[in-house]
């Protein structure tokens, strides 16, 4: 038995939530067809918009993430048309998965785990052959690598019927994302990594472009019709019962994200990713990820010094006191991922790197 009797996550999400955070939660009900409910909403549109650096919207989604890709996919791909997937980690071989699942052709270009998609592999792959929409995922989580959107983004708005979808689901709020300017006709995220609010709900930046294609498409399904939630987005509501309680969280922690500012967010997830990289290195371990893109929010260590990533793990629980992650799908145990993302701080990331220390001491 562990004597914390509250683990502090450091887990790739859910991460831990502030107690603040979590008690907004417990705020009295309000149903959502109020005024109240419609000055909540309309409140944190606009502090949503800013954080995506859009000029546009951004849905509210009582689900994770996962269920924004296939929003994405059924508003966005046309029958008999192709889709372009990024794959080269368990999550963007995931969203592939949910295309074919949705009865959407998917082709893709996969990279080896670890490494990043480059804007020359995706201009080759829009020269073969033609696409309603390109799916990337910004940052990869499993491996911990991100990719070069920017740059991707730019390739993608040379074919003018080709959409650009990106999964933003550990990156947001943890690392550069410039929804307009780079072009972006879907940037969606979830809000238990670096936005570090409780599980439970979703959201996703849409453009104009998007909506005008979902406009085309006749079964785009209910719950993640992008048209259905523009509908009542524009009265500063949602067609279904929204997660009110997440949302007054959202909102609370929105406004200390713009006090901290989005931009020195980013760069304080910078600072921590190179905190990492220099303890793995100066100990011995390798890092996972391809040099020159790797993630701000979560490094991947090359387990080369062989340590027992169960017996640290628990460790960390029993002595320290943070519940750790042990590694992900097809390469867990030859690599552990250190998560520096949401509100943590570089103190709270070397309470984590002198566990692992004394662990190793042990
Ligand atoms: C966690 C994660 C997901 C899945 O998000 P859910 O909120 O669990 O649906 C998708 N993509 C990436 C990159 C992730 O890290």
């Amino acid at each position: 038995m562990s004597r914390f009797d509250h683990k502090r996550l450091f887990l790739p999400g859910p991460v831990e939530v502030r107690r603040e955070i979590l008690e907004a939660q417990t705020a009295w009900m309000i149903g959502h067809r109020t005024a109240e409910f419609a000055a909540l909403f309309a409140r944190l549109q606009g502090k949503l918009k800013r954080a995506f650096f859009t000029d546009s919207r951004v849905y509210v989604s009582g689900s994770s993430g996962s269920g924004l890709w296939e929003g994405a996919v059924r508003c966005g791909v046309r029958d008999d048309r192709k889709v372009l997937h990024l794959t080269g980690g368990a999550f963007s071989e995931r969203w592939a998965d949910i295309s074919r699942a949705n009865g959407v052709q998917v082709d893709c270009v996969q990279v080896d785990w670890g490494k990043a998609h480059t804007a020359d592999m995706v201009a080759a792959a829009l020269d073969e052959a033609s696409y309603d929409a390109v799916c990337a995922v910004h940052n990869e989580t499993s491996t911990g690598v991100t990719n070069p959107i920017r740059e991707i983004g730019a390739v993608v708005k040379q074919h003018d019927d080709t959409l650009f979808f990106v999964d933003t689901v550990s990156g947001f709020l943890g690392t550069e994302l410039r929804v307009d300017d780079w072009g972006i006709d879907i940037a969606l995220t979830s809000s238990q990594k670096a936005f570090a609010l409780p599980p439970g709900i979703a959201f996703a930046a849409v453009s104009d472009r998007l909506l005008e294609r979902a406009k085309t498409i006749a079964h785009r399904g209910y719950y993640f019709d992008f048209l259905t939630l523009e509908k009542s987005l524009l009265k500063n509501n949602t067609p279904s019962t929204p997660p009110i309680a997440l949302m007054v969280a959202a909102d609370m922690q929105m406004d200390a994200i713009l006090v901290e500012g989005v931009e020195a967010r980013w760069a304080r997830h910078r600072a921590m990713r190179d905190a990492t990289h220099a303890w793995a290195i100066e100990r011995g371990f390798g890092l996972y990820a391809q040099e020159g893109f790797r993630s701000d929010t979560v490094t991947t260590v090359a387990n080369s010094l062989n340590i027992d990533v169960n017996a640290m793990g628990e460790f960390m629980e029993n002595e320290i006191g943070f519940a750790m992650d042990k590694g992900y799908g097809k390469i867990k145990g030859a690599t552990f991922r250190l998560p520096h993302m949401g509100d943590v701080t570089l103190e709270t990331l070397r309470e984590v790197l002198d566990g692992i220390d004394a662990f190793m001491a042990y």
